[in-house]
């Protein structure tokens, strides 16, 4: 057995004799002998590839704990970890670009040169549907915010119309010019003590998932957590614009389930992220005359298809019509959950 010492092995493998010695303490990358007297860490040049990948990984950014379990598998279990790795870390930076963005547009937004005065034409219902005996959903629409908030747990219910109750200010009060951001970070976080407050005993698991949208007169902004969705009809087609924080988003993310497997997954509603857990997505969206928003519930996406959506989101002549046919359209389909819709159309003000 040829012994490299840990200087000779730092410089075949390129990590630092200090990273080694953290990797040792870890259980990372234990020296293949440690001299009982001196103490002296002894590697095997069978190590070297182990080391090499360590290396590796360590300059893709990868956190020593997942690393270690890498180092654990065989060669096609590592390569679909790193890959699934590497499909969060883009999803991620995918979410900061969009903060960076609305922190870019928030910065620069000047007055708008388009003279063209836009309002919101809005309608929310939200319903218990076929088979729950609550309603834990809420559902809320004003000339300014729009909100659904899906409770769960055995205070679901007040725990989602608090969330959609410490935002409705937004609706009434003056927006101060250009603080956009600061006014929705400091309402999400009432809303967030407002739900703690409701939920109880946090040991009983209940909360909310919040979607809420804040006209700034000419843009929309967007906070978004959970499971619920939004949706903007635009040209007759519909864009979804929110993730959702689901066990099964973050697996087909990961590209380890197709969307269709994803449908008759048994953890399909299993949710990763909801209001307080931590920070939600935020984001900031032009808008243009024509568009129509939905916001909605997963009782409704569980049941009808986006196909679907869409045609029925485009032929209702106003919100109201809108909201009443989708929610008709979840209970048809057995209405399994509780189901919420807010809509809104975006139009130039009549002068
Ligand atoms: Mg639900």
């Amino acid at each position: 057995m040829e012994w490299l010492t840990i200087g000779a092995f730092s410089k075949a493998c390129r990590l630092s004799p200090k990273a080694l010695r953290l990797y040792d303490e870890l259980d990372l990358l234990r020296p293949a002998r440690v001299d009982p007297n001196t103490g002296y860490r002894y590697y095997a040049a069978g190590q070297l590839e182990q080391a090499r990948l360590v290396a590796w990984l360590r300059r893709l950014g990868m956190p020593l704990a997942r690393i270690r379990e890498v180092c654990a598998l065989g060669p096609s279990a590592a390569a679909e970890e790193i890959r699934a790795y590497w499909t969060r870390v883009e999803a991620e930076t995918a979410q900061r670009r969009d903060l960076a963005e609305f922190l870019i547009d928030h910065m620069t937004a000047g007055p708008r040169k388009d003279p063209t005065m836009l309002e919101l034409r809005h309608s929310a219902h939200s319903d218990p549907g076929r088979v729950r005996p609550r309603n834990q959903d809420t559902a809320y629409a004003g000339s300014r915010l729009l909100a659904v908030a899906d409770g769960f747990g055995p205070r679901g219910a007040p725990a989602s119309s608090a969330a959609v109750e410490a935002l409705r200010f937004l609706d009434t009060e003056e927006l101060p010019a250009g603080n956009v951001l600061n006014l929705l970070d400091e309402a999400v976080r009432g809303a967030t003590e407002a739900v703690q407050d409701a939920a109880g005993d946090p040991a009983q698991d209940a909360g909310t998932t919040l979607t809420a949208l804040l006209w700034t007169g000419s843009r929309l902004a967007l906070v978004h957590i959970g499971d619920s969705r939004a949706y903007l009809l635009r040209d007759g087609g519909l864009f979804r614009i929110t993730d959702d924080h689901t066990l099964v988003q973050s697996l087909i993310d990961e590209g380890r389930l197709t969307p269709e497997e994803a449908d008759s997954h048994p953890q399909r509603s299993l949710l990763l992220k909801a209001l307080g857990t931590t920070a939600p997505d935020l984001r900031l969206h032009e808008t243009r005359p024509g568009d129509r928003y939905l916001l909605c519930s997963d009782g409704l996406t569980s049941v009808v298809p986006e196909a679907r959506i869409r045609r029925l989101l485009a032929s209702g002549p106003d919100p109201d019509e809108a909201v009443r046919t989708l929610i008709a359209a979840a209970n048809d389909a057995g209405g399994p959950d509780n189901v919420s819709c807010a809509v809104a159309d975006v139009v130039e003000t009549a002068t």
